[in-house]
């Protein structure tokens, strides 16, 4: 279903100062509603395929061939609250890789959910003007132009969108209405395309949906934001990343929470965005029991440098329901930082935030100077 975006007086005066040039883009943008909405005949495609081989539940043979052990059963209520899904990539990492496994394999912790949890834990509908469109930050609007993701993780704040029950598919989406919202504002400098993994998108789709935005006046940049690096590396491939180069100025924006992620096919795809001059950077959250001691973490930061991948952000845990396991508390992160600080080079440091629902802006976590002497690594 087509959701109308009232266009309002201000809207329409702003809208025909950029006279025909929106005129073009939204002529382009129902044609591509209607790409993204056809889906009469639809062939088996490659989200399909890969569906398919990924393991969706705690019984499934190839974990027990693996010997990885999983604390649900396979009827528990949990998986149809939060399903489980892991690509065949991931499973292979889980042979010896306990950090990954505590990422994606469902927990009977998860059944815990604490006053303060939130389903949408960064009140994200309330700066959703247009659905799937979030203008929470000036200068920026985020897209969340899927609900699928190759692989669940089980900490993830969107997690709400696993079982399908808030928006069913992405092909619902108002793309028009998201692109008379953006074109109508001088000040959106930057459109982030998120998910979901937007990468989840067939190319054809990513390519149209960068070419109408690309041709906005006034947006300067896109920038991507994707975990597939993580979870089905070989997404990455020539022709895709040929289609991200010709939208350039994009940005291109990892989410790696350990160095074990690095992987091989990982390190392909990551070549090929530096070949192509698509500038990297990454974002990860502290996890506990993944990513919460010192050595792991400066790994993660010094092997992502080698790789010419900019560690961005460090976020503290958004409190999305049952995730109260994956907690690493505020002076704890702060201590990893501080100490990572006197050991490495400026520009692998991340910044350490977290996202306050009202707030302008990523909320910078410190602590007093008062703190620092006392704090050493684990
Ligand atoms: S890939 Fe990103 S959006 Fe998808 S489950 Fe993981 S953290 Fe959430």
């Amino acid at each position: 279903m087509v959701v109308n975006y009232p266009v309002g007086v201000y809207e329409g005066r702003i809208l025909s100062s950029i006279g025909k040039h929106v005129k073009t883009i939204q002529n382009f943008s129902s044609g591509l509603e209607n790409h993204l909405q056809n889906r009469h005949n639809p062939p088996m495609d490659f989200r399909q395929r890969q569906l398919h081989n990924c393991i969706t539940r705690p019984d499934d043979p190839r974990l027990e061939s693996l010997k990885i052990p999983v604390s649900i059963s396979g009827n528990d209520p949990l998986l149809h609250r939060y399903p489980m899904k892991i690509t065949e990539h991931v499973l292979a990492l889980m042979k010896t890789d306990t950090a990954v496994r505590r990422q994606f394999l469902p927990h009977a912790d998860e059944n815990l959910v604490l006053t303060g949890q939130s389903p949408d834990p960064l009140d994200e509908n309330r700066y959703s003007p247009v659905p799937g469109l979030i203008h929470k930050y000036a200068g920026r609007v985020l897209l969340k132009v899927t609900h699928r993701c190759a692989a669940h993780c089980r900490f993830c704040f969107r997690k709400r969108f696993h079982n399908g029950s808030e928006t069913p598919d992405h092909e619902d989406f108002p793309i028009g209405a998201w692109l008379s919202y953006t074109a109508s504002r001088r000040n959106i400098r930057e459109v982030i395309l998120s998910g979901g993994d937007p990468l989840m998108l067939h190319n054809d789709q990513i390519r149209r949906i960068l070419t109408v935005f690309a041709k906005i006046p006034h947006v300067d940049i896109i920038r991507i934001h994707s975990r597939i690096l993580t979870t089905w590396p070989s997404r990455i491939t020539t022709t895709l990343v040929r289609i991200l180069q010709k939208s350039a100025p994009l940005w291109f924006v990892t989410h790696f929470n350990t160095a074990g992620e690095l992987t091989p096919k990982a390190d392909e795809g990551l070549e090929k965005l530096a070949m192509a001059g698509i500038p990297v950077l990454n974002q990860g959250v502290f996890l506990s029991g993944v990513n919460d001691e010192y050595e792991g973490f400066k790994t993660l930061c010094t092997e992502l440098v080698r790789r010419r991948v900019r560690p961005y952000y460090m976020h503290l845990l958004d409190p999305a329901p049952g995730t109260a396991h994956f907690n690493v508390p505020a002076e704890r992160a702060v201590e990893l930082i501080r100490c990572f600080r006197r050991d490495v080079q400026g520009y692998a440091i991340p910044a350490l935030v977290r996202e306050i629902p009202g707030r302008p802006s990523k909320t910078p976590v410190v602590s007093s100077e008062s703190q620092e002497n006392h704090l050493h690594p684990k």
